[in-house]
């Protein structure tokens, strides 16, 4: 049996910010994960600049940075160039990025199992006290944050599903966007002919109805998306990305001559923060509570800063 004093359960930002920022207050912290890292997430990897100022990301870590979005929308799908103010928008790749910051949770002094996939949560007289692994694996402690991402097995565990769903006669497939993703391998010096310091938006009915398609550039790779509810879909979600990638009127030309070196689904919860965002023993930040901005589907910079606040607002007197 293994006892601390503070339990994060998902090695994504959240958890590697709520790992990091207990560890820092002097907690007996200890930050589970079931992947190894690096891993890879399908994810646009467009990172808002507040985490940039915040923390020293090593430079090999930002593949870019972004200084305009550009929208393509029917019927005539002109790019509309739109500048950002400031530093503008940093692109990422999430195996390097997500590391990055688990490195720092450790630095501080948290405690790292990787390969551990937490399948249950131990609760006692209504409190959380700890969690289990699929291996069977007991670890115990007086706090367990939830940083398990969109399908998060200790808010479903504990409960939190029943009424943040069930009770409202919802389910968790009425929160989410369903993605699918590619990543395009083309050279550099094309990538940097053809996107200079742009990403760019996609909306319209073929593409994604209710949402939208996106490009995020990288140095070597070409991060490409969709999403939207499934309900909202009359075709299947790779039928969209068949369009989108071959018959869309401007993004065969922008990805002519490269080659789809990963393809993945991915779900992102989209309609709002779910309440309670806390119980008994228990809280949550990032996606496993829905902390996602329901308008442009960013949440790496709602995931650090829940995590990072998941500690101040809990008063655990670390
Ligand atoms: C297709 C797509 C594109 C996106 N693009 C962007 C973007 O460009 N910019 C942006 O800001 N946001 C984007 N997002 C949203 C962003 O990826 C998430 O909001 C962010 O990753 C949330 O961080 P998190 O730490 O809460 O969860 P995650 O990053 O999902 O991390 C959860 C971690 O928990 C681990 N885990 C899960 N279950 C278990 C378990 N049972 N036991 C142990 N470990 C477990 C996972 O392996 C993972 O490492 C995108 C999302 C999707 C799906």
């Amino acid at each position: 049996m293994q006892k601390y004093d503070v339990i994060v359960v998902g090695a994504g930002p959240a958890g590697s910010m709520a790992a990091m920022k207990a560890a820092q207050g002097g907690a007996k912290t200890l930050l589970l994960e079931r992947a190894e890292l690096p891993r890879y997430k399908l994810c646009g990897g467009g990172v808002a600049n507040w985490i940039m100022r915040k923390f020293e990301i090593p430079k090999d870590v930002i593949e870019r940075v972004y200084k305009n979005i550009v929208t393509y929308i029917p019927p005539n799908y002109e790019g509309q160039v739109f500048p950002m103010p400031g530093l503008g928008y940093f692109g990422v790749c999430r195996d390097k990025f997500d590391h990055c910051l688990t490195k720092m949770a450790i630095e501080a002094g948290a405690e790292f199992k990787e390969r551990i996939n937490i399948r249950d949560v131990v609760m006692e007289e209504g409190y959380v006290k700890g969690v289990v692994s699929s291996d069977g694996q007991v670890f115990r402690g007086d706090v367990i944050i939830g940083c398990d991402g969109a399908h998060s097995i200790v808010a479903k565990k504990s409960g939190f599903w029943k009424v943040w769903f069930d009770q409202k006669g919802e389910n968790w497939r009425d929160h989410m966007w369903f993605c699918v993703g590619v990543e395009v391998k083309m050279d550099k010096k094309t990538i940097d002919e053809r996107f200079e310091d742009n990403y760019l938006f996609f909306t319209g009915r073929e593409v994604a109805p209710l949402a939208y398609g996106w490009l995020f550039p990288k140095r070597e790779t070409v991060s490409v998306g969709l999403g939207s509810f499934l309900f909202s879909m009359n075709k299947k979600p790779w039928s969209y990305m068949d369009y989108f990638l071959n018959k869309h009127p401007v993004l065969p030309k922008l990805l002519k001559g490269g080659e789809i070196v990963l393809r993945r689904g991915a779900w992102l919860p989209i309609r709002h923060c779910q309440r309670p965002s806390y119980g008994n023993g228990v809280l949550f930040a990032g996606d496993s509570a829905g902390m996602v901005s329901p308008i442009s589907g960013e949440g790496i910079y709602y995931a650090v800063r829940a995590g990072l606040e998941a500690i101040m607002f809990g008063r655990f007197g670390y």
